[in-house]
C-alpha cells in the first residue's frame, strides 16, 4: 500500500528533511493515493509525463523536474514546475530564465554535480558549477542549492564519501550564496544521505514499488 509506504517513510526521517515521492512511470492513481494520504512533492524525469500527469491531478501538487532536462522542451514545464533539481549546463539555466521571465515567476533550480564514479551520469564538476555561479546574471531564476545522485553500489564507504564530498561544497557556499536545499538520497541509500547532510530526499521505488 502506498499509503503504508508513505507514512512508514516519513516515520523514519527527520521533519526539517523535505520528500520528493518520485513517481515517474506510475500511473496517476498511485499518485492520487499519495496525494490523499499528503503528500505534496512529487518528482518525474520526463517532460511530457510531468505536464500530462499535472494537468490531471490537484493544482496544489509541488512538481520536481529530476531527469535531465533539454533546453527545447523548458517550455513546456515552465508554467508550473517547483523546483528544477537538474540543471546541468549554463545554456540550460539561460534557457530556464527565458522561459521563467515569460511567464512572469522566477523558478527554483539546483545545480546537478556527478559525485559518482559512473561514466552515464549527468552532472557538472564542482569547477563548472563555480563557473555558472560566478557568472549567475539572471533575472528569473534561483539557484537553492545543489543536486547528486551517488554510485549505483553496495559499497557505503564509497557512497558515503560521494555524499560527503557533496555536502562539504555545499557547506562551503551555503551562506554566500543562501542556499537551503540539498537534494540527495533515494530508495536505497537516503538513510545515509541525510547523515550526511540531506535536506531533501527523492524516493520512488520505496513509496510506489518497482518500475518496469
Ligand atoms: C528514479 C530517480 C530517483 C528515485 O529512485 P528510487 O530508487 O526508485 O527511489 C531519484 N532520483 C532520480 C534523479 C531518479 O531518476
Amino acid at each position: 500500500m502506498i499509503k503504508d509506504n508513505l507514512s512508514a517513510l516519513l516515520q523514519s526521517i527527520p521533519d526539517s528533511a523535505t520528500l520528493v515521492a518520485v513517481s515517474k512511470t506510475k500511473p496517476v492513481e498511485s499518485l492520487l493515493e499519495a496525494y490523499e494520504a499528503g503528500q505534496r512533492h512529487f518528482g518525474e524525469n520526463k517532460v511530457q509525463e510531468m505536464a500530462d500527469k499535472a494537468s490531471a491531478l490537484p493544482q496544489n501538487i509541488r512538481w520536481h523536474m529530476i531527469g535531465h532536462l533539454q533546453r527545447n522542451k523548458v517550455k513546456y514545464i515552465a508554467p508550473f514546475v517547483s523546483l528544477i533539481h537538474s540543471v546541468d549546463s549554463i545554456r540550460l539555466l539561460n534557457e530556464i530564465d527565458k522561459q521563467a521571465k515569460k511567464n512572469d515567476r522566477v523558478i527554483d533550480c539546483l545545480l546537478q554535480v556527478r559525485i559518482a564514479e559512473e561514466e552515464t551520469k549527468f552532472g557538472l564538476t564542482f569547477d563548472s558549477c563555480e563557473e555558472i555561479l560566478n557568472q549567475n546574471n539572471h533575472t528569473h531564476v534561483r539557484i537553492r542549492g545543489l543536486m547528486g545522485m551517488a554510485s549505483f553500489t553496495d559499497n557505503q564507504t564509497q557512497v558515503e564519501s560521494e555524499f560527503k564530498s557533496l555536502a562539504q561544497y555545499y557547506k562551503q557556499y551555503q551562506d554566500q550564496y543562501e542556499w537551503d536545499t540539498l537534494s540527495m538520497g533515494m530508495s536505497g541509500d537516503y538513510p545515509l544521505a541525510l547523515s550526511c547532510g540531506s535536506t531533501m530526499i527523492r524516493v520512488g521505488s520505496r513509496i510506489f514499488g518497482t518500475r518496469n
